[in-house]
């Protein structure tokens, strides 16, 4: 089976598994263990030097997990993942793989609140500085680059803006600068945008979103392509002697998976952000289903985007998928199956119609996630944006009267009738 090119609803359900050799289970096991046995002091000795590939302590790796990884790899067009315990967390060990004190990044503007957050200051107090440029013209990134800036960072369908960044462009703005482009692609999942296939180089993603698809864990993922070359000079830190794990270069070592490995013996093993394992299994869970439920989610939106956009309540509607939007001729190109499930709009009668219409939702539930199997709205400015200033606010493209909306699988019809029957109210 290995020369045959599986297609990605194949990998959704198979990628990473056979059924389990000891009991011959289908599903993927739960491991819900801390540590393994070593067969002998010689054979715990090698795994510690990473001689052998083996498990010692679930806090690095865990088999359950391994699935999920390996998963995920795959359906990324990728060499290796690493799972943690959040979509924050992801981020933490990409970025920290690879940058320390004095070195920069340069983002996309239009990110997730807590990712902009966790670059300005959290990041900044560890001596890593983020710029912050507007995305929807790629040299912006070009003349933010310091000889300081060690990677590229975006959204490949920004939270909660809808705009959609030109990876190709990016990518080679990246590559002139022998830096790697990180592309967060939680919004779009792989079964909608493969950011590799475009030149990224590394993704990260929220797997507490359309991965898990039903709302019930939190979790996150980072995958590396295995095309960079870390040896380019930019970076002795995937060349040099690791002083955090007994002296290993791990691009010499590993090659084409140095980096996650990097991330997993070095940030990973130190930080801790592990994964459960009974996460890893939900998620899995998940992402059998993730073509099906991706398809309905996109059209399920495409449906909610042209009911919002002829209504009278409705100021503006901002979703990729409508040939109105500014984002449309990206959308096609990067998201040809369809623009994802996330849509914002904003209310005539700004802030005060906009509590009026998230007290009013019957059945849509006014929570801050996304991505799950049932219908949800929240009103960014008061909640996942609310850190920001207004004029970071609307820098990250979340204006006052914006709703967002994550659209569900429940039938069409019974979620334009909810959406109306609350836009009636927020107008009283
Ligand atoms: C939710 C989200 C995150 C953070 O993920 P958690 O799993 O909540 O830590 C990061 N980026 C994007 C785009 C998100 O939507």
């Amino acid at each position: 089976m290995q020369d045959r090119e599986f297609g990605i609803e194949t990998l959704c359900l198979h990628a990473g598994q056979l059924p389990d050799p000891t009991t011959g289970s289908r599903a993927t096991p739960i491991y819900q263990t801390a540590a393994y046995v070593f067969d002998s002091a010689d054979h715990a000795a090698s795994l510690f030097n990473l001689q052998t590939f083996g498990n010692v302590y679930s806090r690095l790796m865990n088999p359950t997990n391994a699935v999920f990884e390996q998963r995920m790899a795959a359906l990324e067009n990728g060499r290796a993942a690493v799972a943690v315990s959040s979509g924050m967390a992801a981020q933490m060990v990409a970025i920290l793989t690879i940058l320390e004190a004095g070195d920069e990044i340069v983002s996309s503007n239009t990110l997730y609140g807590g990712t902009h957050t966790q670059f300005a200051f959290n990041f900044r107090k560890l001596g890593i500085k983020a710029q912050f440029v507007d995305a929807d013209d790629p040299d912006n990134f070009q003349k933010a680059i310091t000889p300081q800036t060690k990677c590229l960072f975006a959204e490949t369908i920004g939270n909660p803006a809808n705009n959609i960044v030109d990876i190709e462009a990016v990518s080679d703005i990246a590559k002139a600068n022998d830096i790697p482009f990180i592309v967060d692609n939680t919004f779009a999942t792989p079964y909608l945008c493969r950011p590799f296939d475009h030149g990224a180089d590394i993704t990260v993603h929220s797997a507490t979103k359309f991965i898990c698809g039903h709302g019930t864990s939190i979790g996150g993922v980072l995958v590396e392509s295995g095309k960079f070359p870390w040896d380019n000079g930019k970076f002795p830190t995937m060349m040099d002697p690791s002083e955090g794990y007994h002296g290993i270069r791990f691009y010499e070592t590993f090659g084409d998976f140095g980096y996650t490995m990097k991330a997993r013996c070095e940030i990973l093993r130190t930080f801790g952000p592990a994964l459960s394992p009974f996460n890893s299994f939900l998620f899995l869970q998940g992402v059998e289903t993730l073509p099906v439920r991706m398809d309905r989610h996109c059209s399920n939106a495409m449906a909610v985007a042209q009911f919002l956009e002829d209504h009278n309540y409705v100021e503006w509607v901002n979703y990729p998928g409508l040939e109105s939007n500014r984002y449309h001729a990206l959308a096609k190109r990067y998201l040809p199956k369809g623009a994802s499930g996330i849509l914002s709009f904003g209310i005539r009668g700004g802030n005060e119609a906009c509590v009026k219409f998230i007290e009013s939702v019957k059945f849509l539930s006014h929570v801050v996630n996304l991505g799950d199997a049932k219908t949800l709205v929240v009103h960014p400015a008061s909640t996942t944006h609310r850190q920001l200033d207004e004029e970071a606010q609307i820098a990250a493209g979340v204006q006052p009267n914006m709703i967002r909306i994550s659209v569900g699988l429940e039938t069409i019809e019974d979620i334009l009738w909810d959406l109306d029957q609350a836009l009636a109210i927020s107008q009283k």
